[in-house]
Parts: structure tokens; C-alpha cells; sequence
């Protein structure tokens, strides 16, 4: 069983894997209804929101198509500074929207003030949609920043993606003024790969009541998913199974320190990466201050052949790490330390990779 240290899915642990094997129960039973409120409360403190926190079975890219067609007017804002940011530009205009793209040179954060300058040249834009931390090149944004300045815009919402950042970066979605937050469960979560969840304000689902006909379909209408949230359901037969693996894990996560913790050994696993980098001459890919808690992407400084490197990892330690994203391979390679690797687990993939590449 390969060792993931790639930017998702990311390694599993048996007893969350486990988890999974727990009987079926009735979605329409008082056991599911229970099991329902108890994920959504302990989500809400996670997420340090008083929001609705909706679970949705489907992976995070369908929760950014429902963010979009429910909570986007007519035109939204897309900074785009990689291959996940940029494909939500092209999802809005499948969507029937209008999509405004703020391009940026791979490997850079988006910046509040440009956020501002395009909000402020374009009064019809009534939402942004940001990815906080874009995978592909390992950028993470200044999330906090870039809400406080959207606010200063009475009619524009702030969606963000934190698919990559949830649970590996410090977010507060109240006290930030997030609107919409969503992510899945394979990445920071550390869990298999199938349900997706996002808060929203009364705000969102005001705008999901108004949206023209036509725009939403039925299976990601936000409008349906409250008055069933609202009894502790959903509109469709949930991932059972997944909802017990993410019950289990979010019990590990409060048994274990809380979510600061998990943030805190991020933040170390990474140093522990940046300070290998340094040592070995080999630059980050993302810019400087803006490095991705959950998973360092690096340029290929030393000219190794990444492919080659991978296949030997996984011959002799049974272990992945991920080459550069697309057009980015061989020139980039990704290293996930994300979800239930720990700073010890890191310390020792980075000593086979130099074991592996020494002369
Ligand atoms: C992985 C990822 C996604 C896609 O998630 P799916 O669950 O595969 O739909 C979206 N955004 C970012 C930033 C990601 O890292």
C-alpha cells in the first residue's frame, strides 16, 4: 500500500478507513438525523462559523459549480494564478455567468489590492471566487486580506475554495466575512474522497432563492439543501459510509488538540520542508511568504529526472510524491504534507529522496 505524500488524496489512516465499515442506518432514520447534526456542529467549530455548513455528496468541484450557480448574479471575479483558479473561470461560463479572469503568473498569490482595483472598475461583478490555496503551484493566498477588502463592497460575495488550505491553514470564516467556504474530505482531512461541504451566509441563500429559472438544476440547489439541512437531511441518499469515516475523524481531530494543532503541524511540516529545500539550493516554486501549508511545490533545481525518482520510491519505501502539475512536470515536483503525515514522517521521505538522489 503506497505511502501518499502527494497533494491529494492523501494518506488514510486504517482506523479512519475503517470507520467506513460501520452498518448502513436509514437516511430518513432519527439514527441519521443525529449522526447529520453531530457532523455539521463540530464542522461549524472547525470552521469557526455560526453559518449553515451544508454536506454534500459529490466531490468539491461540484460544490464550486452549486457556489456558483446559486450565489453568482450575473458576473463573478476569478483571480487566477494556476490550472485549479483558472478552471473555475471556464465552470462560471458553462454555468450561463459571466466570468472576470485577474491573471496572474503561475506561481504568485493573488493580492488585495488588485482584488480591489477590479471590484472597483467593475461595479457589475457581485462575487469573487478564490482559490485560497492553488495546488498546482503551491500558492497560498492572503485569504483574510483579500475578504477584508471584498467587504468594503456592499454587493459582492466572497466564495473560496479551500480545498488544499481547509484544515492545514488557520481560516476563520465569521470573523474573516467569508460568505461561501467549501472543501472536500481527501485532502487535509486526511479521509477517502467523496463528500464536499460549505458554509454559507443567509446572505447565499437569499441569492439561490432569486436566481433566474433554469440556472440551478435541482441536485445542487442550495435552496432545497436548506429546508432539508434544516431537518438534519439531505435531498439525496448521503455517502453513508463516508459521513462515518468523517464522524470518526473529526472525534481524532478534538481528541488531538483541535484544529490549532492541526494547523500548527502544518506549519512545521512545511518548515521542516523549506529548511530541507534550503539546505539542498533548491527553490520553491511559489513565491516567497506565500508557501502553501499543505504541500510544497519546488522547482526542479538540482535537474533531477522527478519520474524516475518517484518509481524508485515506490520500488524500495513503498512511497509517492507528485511531479509538477501538467505543464509543470519535471520542471516542478510536489511534496504533499497534508492531512495525518506527521514532521517525523516528512524528516524521514526526505532523507530517502536524498538517499536516492546522491551521486
Ligand atoms: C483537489 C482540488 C480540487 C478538486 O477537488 P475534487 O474533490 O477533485 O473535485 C479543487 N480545488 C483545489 C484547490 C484542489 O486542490
Amino acid at each position: 500500500m503506497p505511502k501518499l505524500f502527494i497533494p491529494g488524496p492523501t494518506e488514510v489512516l486504517l482506523p479512519q478507513r475503517e470507520a467506513q465499515t460501520r452498518p448502513m442506518i436509514g437516511h430518513r432514520s432519527k439514527d441519521y438525523a443525529a449522526l447529520h447534526a453531530s457532523i455539521e456542529e463540530r464542522l461549524k467549530k472547525i470552521m469557526f462559523t455560526e453559518n449553515r455548513v451544508f454536506i454534500s455528496t459529490s466531490s468539491a468541484t461540484g460544490v464550486i459549480e452549486a457556489a456558483l450557480k446559486n450565489a453568482v448574479k450575473k458576473k463573478v471575479l476569478v483571480p487566477s494564478n494556476g490550472a485549479f483558479s483558472k478552471k473555475w473561470a471556464s465552470v462560471a461560463e458553462s454555468c450561463g455567468l459571466e466570468a472576470v479572469r485577474l491573471e496572474y503568473e503561475l506561481g504568485k498569490a493573488v493580492k488585495p489590492e488588485d482584488i480591489e482595483k477590479a471590484l472597483a472598475e467593475d461595479p457589475e461583478i457581485d462575487a469573487v471566487m478564490l482559490t485560497h490555496s492553488e495546488t498546482s503551484t503551491g500558492v497560498l493566498s492572503p485569504l483574510k486580506e483579500i475578504a477584508a477588502v471584498v467587504q468594503k463592497f456592499e454587493n459582492v460575495v466572497l466564495l473560496v475554495d479551500a480545498v488544499s488550505s481547509f484544515a492545514a491553514a488557520e481560516i476563520r470564516v465569521d470573523e474573516w466575512g467569508i460568505d461561501l467556504l467549501l472543501f472536500g474530505m481527501q485532502k487535509a482531512l486526511a479521509l477517502p474522497s467523496g463528500l464536499a461541504f460549505c458554509s454559507v451566509t443567509p446572505e447565499i441563500l437569499e441569492r439561490s432563492k432569486d436566481q433566474p429559472q433554469g440556472r440551478k438544476g435541482y441536485y445542487f440547489d442550495f435552496t432545497e439543501w436548506e429546508k432539508a439541512a434544516a431537518k438534519n437531511n439531505t435531498i439525496i441518499t448521503p455517502a453513508l459510509s463516508l459521513m462515518f469515516a468523517l464522524d470518526f475523524q473529526l472525534g481524532e481531530i478534538e481528541k488531538n488538540g483541535g484544529i490549532e494543532k492541526r494547523w500548527a503541524d502544518h506549519a512545521e511540516m512545511q518548515k521542516i520542508t523549506i529548511e530541507w529545500a534550503d539546505k539542498k539550493g533548491i527553490e520553491y516554486f511559489s513565491e516567497a511568504g506565500f508557501h502553501s501549508p499543505g504541500v510544497s511545490v519546488l522547482q526542479n533545481s538540482l535537474n533531477w529526472n522527478i519520474g524516475e525518482l518517484n518509481e524508485k520510491l515506490k520500488a524500495e519505501h513503498d512511497t509517492e510524491i507528485a511531479n509538477g502539475y501538467k505543464d509543470l512536470k519535471e520542471k516542478t515536483f510536489r511534496i504533499g504534507h497534508m492531512g495525518d503525515h506527521t514532521p517525523d514522517g516528512v524528516r524521514e521521505l526526505l532523507q530517502w529522496i536524498d538517499e536516492l538522489t546522491a551521486a
